[in-house]
């Protein structure tokens, strides 16, 4: 499968033939990047198969990226029922089963709507987007992942111990800023995940990087 970062926190998914954008188009939120104008233009020329967002967030989100792909396309949108023209239930994309997972945004009092997916085709990708670690981890079944695409919590403490517990090949890490603008540390934080080695092969792409995983 291909993976681009094309946001702060979301990817361009090219799986069997489908292209899938997951929380791939955003707004600037503090030191957390909007999706570059060109990647945009670029969304827009190739219109994804669908898009599916996480969250009404802005960093994962741009309401006007998805006005305009409905005038383009016909394509699906994926999201909880809070977002404008949003299909909360479960969808197929020929022989990819695309499974929406109620979860909880981490954060004490954030009750924002939020969804987590299984992509599941040859092979089965999970995208977890801003999820509670400790909600996630009472979906004990759901298919087990040959990927993930996670946030900075699921690479430290239990979270990473969890992460090596599935025994996933890959972790694509998102929703990192710049590592000369990074106020919270986040880059410091990681590198003793990086230095581990456990076999999971930890991947960081920056925003408009293609990786094959
Ligand atoms: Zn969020």
């Amino acid at each position: 499968m291909q993976i681009q970062r094309t946001a702060n926190a979301g990817i361009l998914l090219e799986l069997d033939g489908k292209r899938m954008l997951l929380d791939g188009v955003c707004q600037g939120v503090g030191p957390y990047l909007p999706t570059p104008a060109s990647i945009q233009t670029m969304l827009l020329q190739q219109s994804p198969d669908a898009l599916i967002f996480t969250h009404s967030h802005p960093d994962h989100y741009d309401g006007l990226f998805v006005a305009h792909y409905m005038q383009n396309t016909a394509g699906p949108v994926l999201g909880p029922a809070d977002i404008p023209w949003a299909n909360p239930e479960a969808f197929r994309l020929d022989t990819i089963q695309i499974t929406p997972i109620p979860t909880r945004h981490i954060g004490k009092a954030d009750n924002c709507a939020h969804h987590s997916y299984v992509v599941q085709g040859s092979r089965c990708l999970w995208f977890l987007g801003d999820a509670s670690l400790l909600d996630w981890q009472k979906n004990a079944d759901v298919p087990k992942p040959d990927v993930i695409v996670a946030p900075f919590g699921f690479l430290i403490g239990r979270g990473w111990a969890y992460c090596k517990s599935l025994g996933v090949k890959t972790v694509v890490v998102v929703h990192m800023p710049l590592r000369e603008n990074d106020p919270y540390c986040l880059w410091q934080q990681l590198e003793q995940t990086l230095d581990d080695s456990s076999g999971v092969q930890v991947l960081i792409p920056e925003i408009g990087q293609s990786i094959t995983v």
